[in-house]
């Protein structure tokens, strides 16, 4: 290591203000994934980040080291465009779920690892593990072979994809430095790049169910992540979406998998399907296979009514050794022993689903995480949910609970009541799709 490459000395600088160069950035992400650096001195430069910031050129920087700390898949052999969707996060968010399907059914392929829910938000990997039998943690080999064959895969981070980003976003979980945008353009998009995808869709999401509940922030964020991604070659847009109500009706991890299942048959939810749309639309645009927005919505609504996206879905988890019959028979998914309606104490119109307190109530039945290492339960959690603007008569169903325990059943109820209001006055729900940018 050169004098001007100690740890203490990369340090200094970003402390004091400074641009740090190209190699001493590379010498952070390798102390990260070779553990040349002690994890206070990888701590202390994140705070040092948190507080000064990166320029363009060291987040490009950054976000390439972080790439290159492990291994970047090679999908040459895969003849299709290539192309992934990423979402920064929301509560009933199953769009991966359904989107992946009908993308591939429309001759895009569909690389995509994802992870697991954490907090209030839920992972794409823990809805697809409610499946009996579904693996998530095929070898970068395994994942090559689906897409050559079925154009589409969805998997689980594996330990050759971005190191760094394990060591480091472990550390920051810790040491209050996960909310820095270059440090989160750098985290997402390097997993995102090693994938080997050509074009790249990020759904990026506001509100008080969101990761980031500012909207000029959540812009900031997907500004920075199209203009960071492009520069490394990949042509990206992100779509910012309100995420204030949970989406579609279901929240809970077979319950969202039925949801989807419901998407593919074409009687998905309105909501969930607008923006499965707006996202798939960006989608099959960037890899060049419709020529504008109306072509290809045409082709993902095809992809739909012609029984295709399913057929793909069913593909796909055969591939991955689950049980491809949940496709005709949901009733093959995990359920709760319990299930019961919560319902309106008054009649009127539905003025508030709040997301956070929806998805707090999953976690109190078991569908969520709020520690890494928590089991979760596939089988409980929310469905038939009533969104903002319906009317709804007194002693109606606001929604069903499914639980696997008296007491969590009882508390999720409370809180349910809490995070839906029922008024005399009909508010329509916010703007779904804010923005297009890129
Ligand atoms: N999601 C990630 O993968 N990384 C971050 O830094 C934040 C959200």
């Amino acid at each position: 290591m050169s004098a001007t490459l100690f740890p203490q000395h990369i340090i200094a600088r970003k402390r004091d203000g400074h641009a740090l160069t190209r190699e001493e950035i590379a010498s952070f992400v390798r102390g990260a994934t070779d553990g040349s650096w002690a994890d206070y001195q990888l701590s202390a430069l994140l705070m040092a980040i948190v507080l000064r910031g990166m320029n363009a050129d060291e987040v490009a920087a950054y976000t390439e080291a972080m790439m290159r700390s492990g291994v970047v898949a090679d999908l040459n052999s895969v003849k299709a465009p290539k192309a992934d969707k990423h979402s920064t996060g929301g509560v009933g968010d199953k769009i991966s779920l359904h989107l992946a399907p009908m993308v591939a059914a429309c001759g895009v392929a569909v690389p995509m690892i994802s992870g697991r829910g954490l907090g209030h938000t839920g992972g794409t990997l823990d809805k697809l593990e409610s499946i009996p039998g579904f693996r998530v943690n095929l070898s970068l080999a395994e994942y090559r072979t689906e897409l050559e064959q079925i154009g589409l895969s969805l998997i689980g981070q594996t330990a050759e994809l971005a190191p760094a980003d394990k060591k480091l976003y472990a550390l920051r979980d810790v040491t209050a430095t996960v909310e820095s945008i270059p440090l989160i353009c750098g985290s997402i998009l390097a997993k995102k790049l090693a994938e080997g995808i050509d074009v790249l869709v990020l759904d990026v999401k506001f509100g008080r169910g969101a990761f980031m509940k500012e909207k000029a922030k959540a812009r900031e964020l997907a500004e920075a992540l199209v203009s960071v991604a492009k520069t490394m070659g990949k042509p990206t847009r992100a779509v910012m979406t309100a995420m204030d109500q949970p989406l579609g009706r279901a929240v809970g991890n077979a319950l969202e998998v039925i949801e989807s299942i419901e998407c593919l048959r074409g009687e998905g939810p309105a909501d969930t399907m607008e923006v499965t749309y707006a996202l798939g639309e960006q989608m099959l645009l960037l890899a060049n296979v419709a020529k504008d927005a109306r072509e290809a919505r045409t082709q993902l609504e095809n992809s739909v009514k012609s029984g295709e996206a399913l057929k793909k879905f069913g593909e796909m988890i055969a591939a991955q050794g689950g049980d491809a019959r949940v496709v005709d028979d949901v009733n093959r998914l995990p359920r709760a022993r319990l299930t019961e309606p919560f319902v309106a104490v008054r009649g009127g119109f539905v003025t508030d689903v709040d997301a956070m307190g929806v998805a707090l109530a999953a976690l109190r039945l078991g569908a969520g995480r709020a520690r890494a290492e928590d089991r979760i339960d596939h089988a409980v959690g929310i469905n038939e949910l009533v969104k903002i603007g319906e009317r709804v008569a007194n002693g109606a169903p606001l929604g069903v609970i499914h639980a696997n325990d008296e007491a969590a059943l009882a508390d999720a109820k409370d809180m349910l009541a809490k995070a839906i209001a029922v008024g005399d006055e009909r508010r329509e729900r916010a703007r779904l799709i804010d923005e297009v940018i890129g």
